[in-house]
């Protein structure tokens, strides 16, 4: 019997599981670590609350989970509680899908005013992220900024616009909700540093925008190049600009503004005692597509800064680490040890996008390590042994499926769930 620890249960990690139980069939044994006693990774964390049926691509994980060869061990902080060469030892192949969990930083003055906050740490106090629960952000000034152009800072922006009403069916936990109802937040800055054509938001999100009840999008017309300059990009692409494009003919007679500051690059957020202003330079781009700096400043008023442009890995002790991510070769980090997804290859591309992944590193394990051959570590019994030696209680898959019970008998009505958002939380409704 062979035996495999993926440590992250998020969609790579469900990916690799998925594909080493094809693999392997009734011959291997594989268990999916987490460092949180619940399971999915960004899906319950990061996937946008009132995207539910984008959340709903964990029913295909739960049947991963559920399938025999396949357990959750959830609550285990891998490079904390248990080392990646002590995993090594217990199992025969270990699979890094930890994601990358930490925001980049904007490197410029006043970034750690209070009032400005990473798209990790905002979009995790909306999703009941434990880390995040008490983050409290500033709503009480009327107007915030996203810095970022991709669909996280789409996200948070629409977040921020959005009604009660306009919550319904969703599962954004109780804080937030009430918070963001009472948020006297009316104007919604979105700056990029670069244009239109230069933007990482996808037509779907920017559709979603020109619907709000009580926010309207708003871009300068002349931020775009002419009309033709639209035809030779990629189709997806093209799409979200004609959309942008759009903003400009909706009527503006809402409460709230979104408004889309192109061709603006932050170089200063400015204060006193907490975030009020970020100083902006007007920028043009250059021959390759860069973003230039004219020279021309201006201010824009926020209160609430959301910083939007990307993530980084957490390096986990003696795993080669550079840039954000795990060193890895198509996956492969060294002797039996390999990466998948975010935490492989940064923080780009969808949900599917980690799919690939899972396989091509499974595919790796079974030529290396063919099917019937060698095996004889100790894998979960081990590792349970070691847990219990250290006082570390793990949960299992039928410890989520009660968590996930209680959270939805605890849903408001409309809502899917009404998720614990301490890990104390989770562990009481699990009389524990
Ligand atoms: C705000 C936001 C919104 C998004 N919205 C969408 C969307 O609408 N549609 C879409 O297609 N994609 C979306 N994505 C992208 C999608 O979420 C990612 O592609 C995907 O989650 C990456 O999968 P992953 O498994 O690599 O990482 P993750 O999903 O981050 O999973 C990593 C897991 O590893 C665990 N872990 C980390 N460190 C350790 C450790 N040391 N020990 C044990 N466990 C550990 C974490 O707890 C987590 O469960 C969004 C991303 C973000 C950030």
């Amino acid at each position: 019997m062979r035996h495999f620890a993926v440590v992250g249960s998020g969609p790579a990690g469900f990916y690799t599981a998925e594909a080493l139980e094809k693999a392997y069939g009734d011959k291997a044994r594989i268990d999916i670590l987490d460092r949180y006693p619940v399971p999915y990774g960004l899906i319950r964390f990061g996937v946008a609350p009132d995207h539910q049926s984008l959340k709903a691509v964990s029913k295909r994980y739960d049947k991963v989970a559920e399938s025999a060869g396949v357990d959750f061990i959830g609550n285990v902080n891998v490079g904390g509680d248990v080392s990646v060469a002590e995993l090594l030892d217990l199992y025969d192949a270990v699979i890094l899908a930890t994601g990358a969990p930490h925001d980049r930083k904007l490197g410029i003055p006043g970034e750690d005013l209070p009032g400005v906050v990473g798209s990790a740490e905002f979009v995790g106090w909306y999703n009941g992220h434990p880390d995040f629960a008490d983050l409290d952000p500033p709503l009480d000034g009327t107007h915030a900024a996203v810095i970022g152009n991709g669909n996280v800072a789409l996200d948070c922006a629409r977040i921020l616009s959005k009604t009660r009403h306009e919550f319904e069916g969703s599962d954004i936990v109780a804080h937030a909700l009430d918070a963001l109802d009472n948020s006297a937040i009316r104007t919604i800055t979105i700056l990029g540093r670069r244009g239109p054509h230069q933007i990482a938001m996808t037509p779907k999100e920017l559709g979603e925008l020109g619907h709000l009840e009580a926010a309207v999008p708003i871009v300068e017309p002349s931020d775009f190049p002419p009309v033709e300059a639209d035809e030779p990009l990629e189709p997806g692409l093209r799409k979200s600009v004609t959309l942008l494009r759009g903003f400009a003919e909706i009527d503006a007679n809402k409460p709230k503004r979104m408004i889309f500051d192109f061709f603006a690059k932050p170089l200063a957020i400015e204060g006193d005692g907490k975030a009020e202003k970020i100083v902006v330079e007007r920028t043009e781009l250059d021959d390759k597509g860069a973003a230039r700096g004219t020279g021309e400043t201006y201010e824009v008023p926020a209160t609430l800064i959301v910083t939007a442009i990307g993530y980084s890995s957490s390096p986990i002790p003696d795993v080669p680490f550079e840039g954000g991510k795990f060193v890895n070769e198509a996956g492969r980090i060294s002797d039996r040890l390999y990466s998948v997804g975010w935490a492989r290859r940064g923080p780009t591309g969808t949900i599917g996008t980690n799919r690939p992944d899972g396989y091509e590193v499974a595919d790796q394990i079974a030529a290396t390590m063919p099917l019937g051959s060698g095996g004889n570590r100790q894998g979960a019994e081990g590792l349970k042994r070691l847990l219990e030696e250290r006082r570390i209680m793990p949960t299992d898959y039928d410890d989520w499926r009660k968590i996930e019970e209680t959270e939805t008998a605890n849903a408001r009505p409309g809502s899917p769930r009404e998720k614990f958002v301490r890990v104390q939380h989770w562990m009481d409704a699990l009389g524990r």
